[in-house]
């Protein structure tokens, strides 16, 4: 065991996901030579992380504001809705620049399917606001996995109840199974989100 504050720091350290001991070590016996002015910067930046985002409670990205820059630009297509699991994947598509829709971030995969009223997933929100006559479609830009695929059915099937006048679509095939929207190049995502598929029957 290390002194006290930096047993506590270590153990802070491996509440991030891939740290495990060693490298949490490794983290405080950097910041303890670095010195004062750079460990400063990141408590500072650590504490200001839940005081100043928040989460917008219209699309449910994390942004400075809510509602955020995106749902309150006017400019932008309020007919159609793109939805992301996690707010990276929306921060990737907007930074190509091709979508002038709006976005709904479901949060996290839970099995819906199984337990469709517990978890942080976003679901009733997004039915909520696609009832709207004014939406009309809703573009599930949701990773090709077997998480993501069970995700996509049970969305799809809350869309066709409660709000049956929108049009669903997925991602162009293209996208190969199991592989990640953060982490496609731009020019696959272009294409997947340009020449995306109406699911199922209407
Ligand atoms: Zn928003």
């Amino acid at each position: 065991m290390y002194a006290a504050p930096i047993e506590e720091l270590i153990k802070a350290f491996q509440m991030l996901p891939s740290v495990g001991r060693r490298t949490a070590e490794r983290y405080v016996f950097f910041l303890l030579r670095k010195g004062k002015t750079r460990v400063s910067r990141l408590s500072a930046a650590l504490s200001s992380l839940h005081k100043d985002a928040r989460s917008c409670e219209q699309c449910w990205v994390f942004a400075a504001h809510s509602p955020c820059s995106t749902c309150a630009d006017s400019r932008r297509d309020a007919t159609t809705i793109c939805v992301v699991v996690h707010p990276q994947e929306q921060h990737v598509i907007e930074q190509m620049g091709i979508f002038t829709g709006h976005y709904h971030v479901l949060r996290e995969h839970t099995n819906a399917e199984l337990d469709p009223d517990s978890g942080a997933i976003k679901v009733k929100e997004l039915i909520a606001r696609a009832i709207s006559p004014d939406i009309k479609e809703v573009i599930l830009a949701i990773n090709p996995t077997v998480e993501g695929e069970s995700t996509m059915l049970y969305v799809e099937r809350k869309l066709r109840e409660q709000a049956p006048h929108v049009t669903v679509s997925r991602l162009a095939r293209g996208l190969p199974m199991g592989s990640d929207i953060q982490y496609i190049d731009a020019i696959t995502l272009d294409s997947a989100i340009t020449h995306r598929q109406k699911t199922g029957p209407q």
